[in-house]
């Protein structure tokens, strides 16, 4: 019915739309076709899965802040493959590309029921199909200097990404609720959901950020901000953020981010949300849930930074 619909909406509104819009926004006729319809029968904002294209631009920018000379070249010689210079350029490449990458979805998560205490690689990562394990698979390509510059730009491209998503509270933990998506808010007014309010809504809330079509954002505002926060990190806090030896051993760090967030999800997201909405609540909700994003996106840059400075050190 929805792919008739759209055959439809899309066959009549095409010469207008397509060239008003897809000439704005570069975007593929059918991913066109279907946000049209979707946003035609009010279908729009599937799904949440990951922090938004803000989020992922901050932890990069943190990250290339803090790159050494030999990761920094490394890095702009991969980018450079595709037209790139800068990390965060990439950093919500795995969201925009998901339909290329089917099956890939649970690669951004890793449900660790809300009530458990922590991560349980036989009960959470099945046949290794969560970020946990994807993390370490993408990190050792990186690494590997005998693999291909396209094979180690794609791994880029995901550790980039799911270092960003391992520090979202939400990626790490499912209520029998899809990690928060199908629980119903009410946030500043807008009908949304709580995956994604700490997705991106808290986010932009905080740093007066307006989201763009298709993942993009304002590259210079966001700078800006990931360059704030970045000063904001003490030297004592860099210190008890980095991790010894991070590799070969990736899988150990990414396991105690992953407990991190969980614990975070168990003591600050799931707390507060018997009535969610109204003014009142989303003010105190803001209040309380923005430093600890902030310090996760803080957290997820400085070890991004470590990730690549090792993977990718003479
Ligand atoms: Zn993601």
């Amino acid at each position: 019915m929805l792919v008739e619909c759209c055959h439809r909406v899309w066959q009549t509104s095409q010469p207008y739309l397509f060239l008003l819009w897809s000439n704005f926004m570069n975007l593929r006729p059918n991913r066109l076709a279907v946000m049209v319809c979707a946003g035609l029968l009010g279908l729009a904002a599937p799904l949440a899965m990951s922090w938004g294209p803000e989020g992922h631009a901050i932890v990069a920018d943190i990250a290339q802040a803090h790159l050494d000379p030999a990761a920094a070249t490394e890095v702009a010689s991969l980018l450079k493959l595709e037209g790139f210079d800068r990390l965060d350029q990439i950093s919500s490449w795995a969201d925009g590309n998901r339909k290329e990458f089917p099956g890939t979805g649970s690669w951004h998560y890793v449900d660790i029921p809300l009530k458990a205490d922590n991560y349980d690689a036989t009960r959470d990562c099945v046949q290794g199909n969560c970020i946990v394990a994807k993390l370490d698979e993408n990190t050792h390509v990186l690494a590997d200097k005998t693999a291909t510059p396209q094979a180690r730009l794609l791994a880029l491209k995901w550790v980039v990404h799911l270092v960003g998503d391992i520090h979202q509270p939400l990626h790490a933990e499912d209520n029998d609720d899809k990690g928060g998506n199908t629980v119903q808010v009410q946030f500043f007014g807008k009908g949304t959901n709580l995956h994604s309010i700490w997705d991106g809504g808290i986010i932009r809330q905080a740093l007066s950020l307006q989201p763009g079509p298709h993942y993009t954002f304002d590259h210079a505002a966001v700078q800006a901000d990931a360059m704030t926060l970045d000063a904001a990190i003490t030297p004592t806090q860099r210190a008890a953020w980095a991790t010894e030896n991070l590799l070969p051993q990736i899988v150990d760090a990414s396991i105690v981010w992953a407990d991190e967030s969980h614990k975070l999800a168990q003591d600050v997201a799931y707390v507060d949300i018997d009535k969610p909405s109204g003014d009142a609540w989303s003010q105190r909700y803001q209040q309380k849930a923005w430093p600890v994003i902030q310090t996760r996106l803080e957290q997820g840059g400085v070890r991004l930074a470590e990730v690549l400075n090792e993977a990718l050190s003479n």
